[in-house]
């Protein structure tokens, strides 16, 4: 998102140059600027002691689709325990462990995906309203299952080169 109001002051924006940054969207009446932000989201390769991944198909979007297990990050909160949380929620599984794997940048949505492999147990699925269904694969097909190029896929490749 590029700032063209001050969210705080509500005053029409300037632009500034800042330090390295070239010119920033500037506030005159707060005297700070206000750099272009994006969401940032968790999006997770789930994994039980079998190697096998968690794909998922939700209730409200593109529902025929397996896809991984993604959410938003909220404010106080490490990338890591949102990754743990949005499994949770979605799945009723628990993480045993939660590992950092890359980040790629979502342009169309202007989101940071912040990727992981998560550990859990191979046990009964609780899902959220929002998902219709919890299926595992083994590594090989889960990675032909999922949309061709997606960030999910390319995460799964990549956890399948870290076990291997
Ligand atoms: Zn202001």
């Amino acid at each position: 998102m590029r700032y063209k109001y001050c969210p705080e002051c509500g005053a029409k924006l300037d632009s500034m140059p800042v330090g390295d940054e070239g010119l920033v969207p500037w506030c005159k009446s707060c005297d700070r600027p206000w750099f272009d932000t994006f969401n940032t989201c968790v999006l997770s390769v789930i994994l039980n002691e079998d190697d096998e991944v968690l794909l998922i198909r939700q209730s409200y979007h593109d529902t025929a689709k397996y896809v991984g297990v993604a959410g938003y990050m909220k404010p106080d909160e490490t990338a890591e325990a949102a990754a743990a949380r949005e499994i949770a929620e979605e799945t009723g599984l628990q993480a045993i462990s939660v590992q950092f794997l890359e980040s790629h940048f979502y342009e169309g949505r202007d989101q940071l995906m912040l990727g992981f492999a998560a550990r859990v147990h191979k046990s009964g699925l609780n899902l959220s309203g929002e998902v219709l269904e919890g299926r595992w694969f083994d590594i090989d097909t889960a990675i032909n299952t999922v949309r061709e190029g997606s960030i999910i896929q390319k995460l799964i490749i990549k956890t399948k080169e870290s076990i291997l």
